[in-house]
């Protein structure tokens, strides 16, 4: 048989199990599947397929393990790592059609949903019930929730609710070979054997893939306050974060901005600067918790005005405030010459500062062209490196810079977006060999056919 005649009969059958109009193949259509939100990571596909229910997933992975077609998951395609795209023409197994949501229950405060859903869809109806979804995220209008659980998704309010394995009760998954495998138990405690859900997140679709997920809601902050705050250091924005929180107010959020990146979000959106005051960081804090959470916001800020030299305070949800922060990433995309590198890291929180300057001072020194654009989670020790302008030929070499000097600040190379395609490279910085030799084992026991996104995280053989 023909290679283009076995191409043929395998869309042939991916079209009997999900019908026809759910293979697709027409280059126009399935652009948008195989390049990734940044741009740099373009692949091609042999099909994009979209099935309906758990049981055309079944069918489509049995097909592509008995064939030996390498398949890769994929949900919004938001990922910032490259782990979504098909760089090698494998299939791309699409889960935006597994989009019902099964419940919200406000009393015990859980959502139980199709893989397919998305952040804001999930999140619109939890509030409708009185709750909310404890993860959130910029890309919420297409992030999926099987793709916050695969990335084991932090965001902006890890700091108060955790990261998404921590409010993950429980997933249906499929295996490689088809088998389903459920745990949905709407329970806080239950201890028997492997913790197999939370194993499966943060799996970048290596491990199985995702059909349902059972996810614990929060309740939804009564009163909240936004303050974006002038600081001169890394070090005064965690002394700001460190008396808010002693002064009895929730944090919610804390975000650092520099300077540079606000004058890039102002310019792309035509925005006037948020403060006066001149300062290299800019502190982005959300409280809640009490009616009187302003006034002690406001004194806070005032008695720290050793600390603060400039600031403003909104009622919550305070979009206005938020839009210099969430439009970094796109204003970042839009200023660059080149697909920006992004570098999404975290160090213990008193290495940041150390990690910032080595980083300024060595890009200067060895990437004189590369500008630099940091900004992140700063009370979870995480920090966006965003490396503008840099040539291709210059990606991995200051990749590898950065990174370097990520684990010599005792950081991690990934903080909260995965590893994929983009730090696989560099995976044996973050983790050791015995370590690797057990990722790739508890792969080889779940896929023993090796389809499922075989290029990304540890590849399946050193
Ligand atoms: C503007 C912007 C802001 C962002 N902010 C954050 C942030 O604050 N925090 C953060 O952590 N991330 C952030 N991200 C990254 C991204 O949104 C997250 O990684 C998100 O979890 C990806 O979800 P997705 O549905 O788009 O997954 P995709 O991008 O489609 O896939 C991501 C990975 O998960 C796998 N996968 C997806 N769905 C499944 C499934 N059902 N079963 C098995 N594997 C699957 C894919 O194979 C791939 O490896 C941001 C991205 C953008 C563009």
């Amino acid at each position: 048989m023909t290679a283009w005649s076995s191409q043929q009969s395998l869309l042939d059958e991916l079209a009997d199990i999900v019908g026809a109009s759910h293979v697709l193949t027409d280059p126009g259509v399935v652009a948008g599947y195989v390049t990734d939100w940044t741009g740099h990571w373009q692949g091609h596909t042999i099909a994009v397929v979209r099935p309906a229910d758990t049981g055309q997933v079944a069918a489509v992975l049995a097909l592509c393990s008995r064939v030996g077609v390498a398949v890769v998951p994929q949900g919004g395609n938001t990922g910032l790592v490259g782990g979504s795209i098909p760089m090698d023409g494998e299939v791309v197994l699409s889960t935006t059609r597994l989009s019902v949501i099964e419940h919200v229950d406000p009393i015990g405060r859980t959502i139980g949903a199709g893989a397919g859903v998305t952040i804001a869809r999930a999140r619109d109806t939890a509030r409708e019930h009185g709750v909310d979804l404890g993860v959130d995220l910029a890309s919420r209008e297409s992030a999926t929730l099987g793709g916050i659980v695969a990335t084991n998704a932090g965001g902006i309010r890890v700091i108060k609710n955790g990261d998404t394995r921590s409010q993950l009760l429980g997933v249906e998954a499929v295996l490689s070979d088809g088998r389903i495998l459920t745990r949905w138990k709407e329970l806080t405690k239950d201890n028997v054997g492997y913790d197999l859900p939370g194993l499966l997140a943060g799996s970048e679709g290596t491990l199985a893939v995702i059909t349902r997920v059972l996810m614990r809601l929060v309740l939804p902050p009564s009163h909240t306050q936004v303050a974006l705050a002038a600081v001169e250091s890394v070090r005064s924005a965690l002394a700001v974060v460190d008396r808010l929180e002693r002064a009895g107010l929730t944090l919610d959020a804390a975000e650092l901005m520099t300077k540079s990146g606000i004058d890039l979000v102002c310019e792309h959106h035509q925005l006037r600067p948020p403060l006066s005051a001149q300062t290299p960081f800019s502190l982005l804090v959300e409280v809640s918790g009490r009616e009187d959470a302003q006034t002690t916001l406001l004194e806070v800020l005032d008695e720290f005005d050793k600390f603060v030299l400039d600031a403003v305070v909104e009622e919550g949800p305070a979009h206005r405030l938020w839009q210099y922060r969430e439009s970094h990433t796109e204003s970042v995309g839009a200023a660059s010459s080149t697909p920006p590198v992004k570098l999404d890291i975290s160090t213990p929180l008193r290495d940041i500062e150390a990690f910032l300057n080595d980083l300024t001072t060595g890009l200067r020194r060895s990437f004189p062209g590369v500008r630099a654009i940091c900004f992140g989670h700063v009370a979870d020790g995480n920090i966006h490196v965003n490396l503008l302008d840099v040539a291709p030929a210059q990606r991995e070499t200051v990749s590898d810079f950065a990174l370097r000097l990520v684990t010599e600040h005792n950081g991690s190379i990934s903080a909260e977006h995965g590893v994929g395609r983009a730090k696989a490279p560099w995976i044996t910085l973050g983790r050791s060999p015995v370590d690797l030799d057990v990722m790739r084992s508890i792969r080889a026991a779940l896929d023993p056919a090796g389809i499922l996104n075989p290029h990304i995280l540890p590849a399946r053989s050193p």
